[in-house]
């Protein structure tokens, strides 16, 4: 098909052309005296990212799946007993592979479309006081349902409960997206991937340990050999790693922070913040719902569209991708069929997401769906012309003024 096509799931995201030309690189040695250069200066970068104000950021070649499994296996020993809240595909598989590595987990199910339920970890916490409980495992945005939830409440009611649990946020649709506070909320494990709001392709898997994750980690007794937290630190300390690592998106790395925080982190985030809340103006026009139950969780990166009864939420997936070009997020497991998801993350502005909007409708027309042509990008239109971002109003004044 002539024309871009109009990528709109939740990660992978776009990759800015200035990426794509950082990433275009000759293979070089990753034993040279000049390669630690590069190293040292992601880990500053990504611990600016993650909010880390003290501890260790680790770069692992692989996905958000492998950042999980390394978090895990450095910090827990088999058997050990974790807390963790059901409340969408991706806290589902996060258990699931909890259980695989022979963690036992005290499941909180949730209903698909909450968020992490802090007075019910409270209760479990105080419930636990033989203090078993090893950590609480939380998928900040849940990219299944658009879910985000309240990590400093999470700490706030493992503090109530007076419980040394480590806190463990899997932020893989949330970082550099969504305001993220590792030391200010005192999570201990935060992970991301690269392939959402870095802007990259998949490949690389980020985990930040606070300095109590450390110490666990010393302590951990899962077998563990890629993902050793020890092989890491030896080596990054003096500017390698312990294997070949991916060159080419540790220069895209690079360039992703320096986007990241030319931009700002604050206006990337109020950014993420309007595109989203234009894009909820969109679904209540159509007179849809979304997934997410209640405000306190609505995700900044994802929306999850409820589609009316009769239609078939895959229908508007597979019509939005074979007719317009336009590629929207399938509604996964519990909810397949009853939603699809708009992933509003990353290289993004409002103009693009009109164009996704546009195409959303069109299919959901060409699904069936009783909406009307229009309606939800005049509303989205219309939010985003009263709430434009901070430098579009001063480029607003600045012509008006000539
Ligand atoms: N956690 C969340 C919240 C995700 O959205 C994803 C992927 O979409 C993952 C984990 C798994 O990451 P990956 O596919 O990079 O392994």
């Amino acid at each position: 098909m002539a024309g871009r096509n109009f990528l709109f799931v939740p990660g992978p995201t776009n990759i800015p052309d200035r990426i794509q030309r950082a990433m275009l690189v000759a293979s070089e040695d990753h034993r040279s005296s000049r390669f630690p250069e590069l190293t040292r200066s992601l880990f500053p970068g990504l611990m600016r990212l993650f909010g880390c104000a003290e501890g260790q950021a680790f770069i692992f070649p692989t996905t958000g799946t492998g950042a999980w499994e390394a978090a895990l296996v450095n910090t827990l020993s088999p058997g050990d007993k974790v807390l963790a809240p059901r409340f969408g595909q991706f806290s589902h598989l996060w258990i699931d592979m909890m259980q695989r590595l022979g963690l036992e987990v005290e499941v909180l199910e949730c209903e698909w479309g909450e968020g992490a339920p802090e007075a019910r970890i409270e209760q479990a916490l105080r419930a636990d006081t033989g203090q078993r409980i090893r950590g609480v495992m939380i998928v900040h945005n849940e990219t299944a349902t658009g879910v985000t939830s309240d990590l400093a409440a999470v700490r706030r009611a493992m503090d109530e409960a007076r419980h040394p649990a480590l806190l463990y946020a899997d932020a893989v649709s949330s970082v550099g997206c969504i305001d993220f506070r590792m030391s200010e909320w005192g999570v201990d494990l935060a992970v991301t991937g690269s392939q959402k709001g870095l802007m990259l392709p998949a490949g690389l898997g980020l985990v930040c340990a606070s300095p109590k994750a450390l110490e666990a980690a010393s302590r951990a007794q899962c077998r563990r050999a890629f993902f050793d937290f020890a092989d890491m630190r030896r080596t990054n300390g003096e500017g390698y790693f312990p294997y070949t690592p991916s060159l080419p998106l540790l220069y895209g790395l690079r360039e992703s922070l320096a986007m990241l925080f030319a931009e700002g982190l604050e206006n990337v985030f109020a950014r993420h913040q309007r595109l989203a809340a234009g894009v909820r103006e969109a679904v209540g026009a159509w007179g849809f719902g979304v997934c997410a139950r209640r405000p306190r969780w609505y995700s900044d990166t994802v929306t999850a569209v409820m589609v009316p009864n009769g239609v078939d939420g895959a229908r508007v997936v597979d019509l939005a991708f074979r007719r317009y070009n336009l590629a929207l997020g399938a509604g996964l497991a519990k909810v397949a069929g009853r939603v699809f998801r708009i992933g509003h993350l990353g290289d993004l502005n409002e103009l693009m997401l009109l164009g996704a909007l546009a195409g959303a409708e069109m299919a959901l027309a060409d699904a069936g769906a009783p909406m009307e042509l229009g309606s939800g990008v005049g509303a989205a239109q219309h939010y985003w012309r009263v709430n434009a971002s901070a430098p579009a109003r001063a480029r607003a004044d600045a012509v008006a003024a000539e």
